[in-house]
């Protein structure tokens, strides 16, 4: 697989969405290519979350198209999404808090893509549970878990989907330095699978390490998009759209 020049697999074009009057997205454009890691980053507030929201058909966007093979995703409901291959993780974890970690992840294996045949539902369960170094905390509520094992539910929960295109919402925040290298390589063997990969990321650490591409949001639009090093090594660029915490 040539994994830096595939075709779009997704083109979000003119893309608006108002919360109360004020425009969270405000025309954003851009296209995921089959194959890539491709970061989202911006400052907080600059609509990373709602692109999320929007593709994943959790919202309504007010204007625009998103375009996943030939199917225009801003029409769907979320469970179409969902089946047609585009899975996400939400920055604030929301599993169902009085299941165990063994049900939550079996209950993701029920829906999405290519879940419902093969595998015991269970096995496969156990399987992202394993994946993502939650094996051991299967049978616990998720009540008793940590934020970071929080985050990696989320991700073995949209894995279960069986996704084509994965979504992930600052999957490696709050990590520490060890967690975060482990995160990275996680994310790494994540799309070594074949799934194409997005990540809204704040540590530019790992945006560096693991994105073939950047897209920079500010205030609902992209204002900068490239191969990574080039998108990111201009200083005008971190010290304007990204804020200093990343110069
Ligand atoms: P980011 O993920 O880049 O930090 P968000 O997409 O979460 O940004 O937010 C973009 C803007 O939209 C912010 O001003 C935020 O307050 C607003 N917003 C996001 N979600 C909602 C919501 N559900 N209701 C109202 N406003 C929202
Ligand atoms: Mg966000």
């Amino acid at each position: 697989m040539n994994r830096m020049a595939g075709a779009a697999l997704l083109q979000v074009k003119d893309v608006v969405k108002y919360f109360g009057g004020l425009p969270a997205l405000n025309g954003v454009s851009l296209a995921v290519r089959e194959g890539e890691i491709l970061g989202i980053v911006g400052p907080n507030g600059s609509g990373k979350s709602t692109l999320i929201n929007v593709v994943s058909g959790y919202h309504r966007a007010d204007k625009g198209q998103i375009w996943f093979e030939g199917y225009d995703l801003a029409r769907l409901e979320p469970h179409r999404i969902a089946e047609l291959g585009v899975a996400r993780t939400y920055q604030i974890p929301r599993p169902f808090g009085r299941m165990t970690l063994l049900e939550n992840v079996a209950v993701a294996c029920m829906f999405g893509a290519r879940g419902r045949r093969g595998k015991d539902v269970r096995e496969q369960a156990m399987g992202w549970l394993e994946f993502t170094g939650l094996a051991q905390v299967a049978a616990s509520p998720v009540s008793s878990l940590t934020l970071h094992q929080r985050k990696m539910l989320e991700l073995a929960r949209a894995l279960a989907c069986r996704p084509r295109l994965l979504f992930v919402d600052e999957v490696l925040a709050g990590l520490s330095a060890a967690e975060l290298e482990e995160g990275i390589r996680l994310l790494r063997r994540v799309h070594e699978m074949g799934i194409t990969v997005v990540v809204v990321e704040h540590i530019m650490r790992a945006v560096v390490s693991l994105c073939h591409r950047v897209v920079v949001l500010h205030f609902g639009q992209t204002i900068a998009a490239g191969p990574t090093k080039e998108v990111l090594r201009h200083p005008e660029v971190v010290a304007a759209y990204l804020g200093k915490e990343y110069a």
